[in-house]
């Protein structure tokens, strides 16, 4: 068996890349690059082909020593032939990620979804690691999940199975930016809080987030946790509303799969240590009680390497 492989998560903002041991899962060296998706796709995928020759010749590792290069990328996919259909953060749509870094290395190239590579990180190194039952569910600027049975990514019918963040939870609620109304997105992502403390403000609510915020620039996790440290009532209001709704999301989960274990991660997660603790309890107390008493939490372990090791270890899935 080859020794490394390289995992690639391509998001809205950045391109994190990293060459990782096939043994460890150790993150042996890692490159960042920004998207700057208005430069369009292909200079996203020249700017994930440059990554690829900087860890290789900043770590010395030959091209022969790497069995795989996995792609996961925010948007849908096509798994089959590793092309990202569409990906309406990227601004990218029938781009053939496969072909176009097959071209350059000539190794075998996996392509999934962003979600999907996170959660076998953490299946594989990090909070899930020994159970093969499990959600993962990521909060940032959106809510994302994969659901994992028996050691596998459930993709469905049409691989996207496992979208929580467009389940209803209203049903004449908030425009999405699915089209739809009411997702679970529109009310407890990063981007959902943003909105609700920005509309607030400009209604005259007074909030300790002022002393952090730039004009033009968007509210951040790390902003809202500070706010509640100082236990600003604006902030903790939006919070925790929030996380009444993405309890709801996650009890109807718990209901409807049942699974052994659900892994939070996420921007949101990660930096807001009230909304993840309230999430799970109120997570628990809706939830029927049998899988109740049962069902596991953890936050995610990996931070934001899971991406890139999940990446890495697409080679081992089924597709
Ligand atoms: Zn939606």
């Amino acid at each position: 068996m080859k020794k490394y492989s390289i995992g690639i998560d391509l998001g809205g903002t950045k391109i994190l890349l990293a060459l990782v041991d096939k043994f460890s899962g150790e993150v042996v060296l890692s490159v960042k690059k920004k998207t700057r998706k208005e430069k369009g796709p292909e200079k996203i995928m020249s700017k994930m082909i440059d990554g690829i020759e900087e860890l290789l010749e900043d770590s010395g590792a030959g091209i022969d020593e790497i069995s795989s290069i996995g792609v996961g990328a925010a948007g849908q996919i096509d798994r089959e032939h590793g092309i990202l259909i569409g990906a309406p953060n990227l601004d990218c749509f029938d781009l053939n990620i496969k072909q176009q870094i097959q071209s350059h290395f000539d190794i075998p190239v996996y392509v999934g979804n962003d979600v999907e590579i996170a959660a076998l990180g953490e299946m594989k190194f990090g909070a899930a690691k020994g159970c093969d039952d499990f959600v993962c569910v990521f909060v940032g600027t959106g809510v994302g999940s994969a659901i994992v049975k028996n050691g596998t990514i459930i993709h469905g019918a049409t691989g996207t199975a496992g979208e929580i963040g467009h389940i209803i939870v209203d049903l004449n609620g908030r425009q999405c930016n699915c089209g739809a109304h009411g997702c679970l997105e529109a009310y407890a992502s990063r981007s959902a809080i943003e909105k609700r403390i920005e509309g607030a403000l400009r209604k005259g609510r007074h909030s300790a987030i002022l002393d952090y915020m730039e004009s033009g620039k968007p509210i951040t996790s790390s902003m809202i946790e500070k706010s509640i440290e100082r236990e600003d009532e604006l902030v903790t209001q939006c919070v925790t509303e929030a996380s009444e709704y993405l309890s709801g999301g996650i009890a109807s989960i718990i209901n409807f799969i049942n699974p052994k274990l659900i892994v939070l991660g996420g921007g949101l997660i990660e930096a807001v240590d009230f909304f993840y603790r309230n999430t799970i309890k109120k997570a628990r107390s809706k939830s029927l009680p049998v899988p109740a008493t049962k069902i596991e939490f953890k936050k995610a372990a990996l931070g934001d390497f899971s991406g890139v090791i999940g990446a890495a270890f697409l080679e081992e899935r089924d597709y």
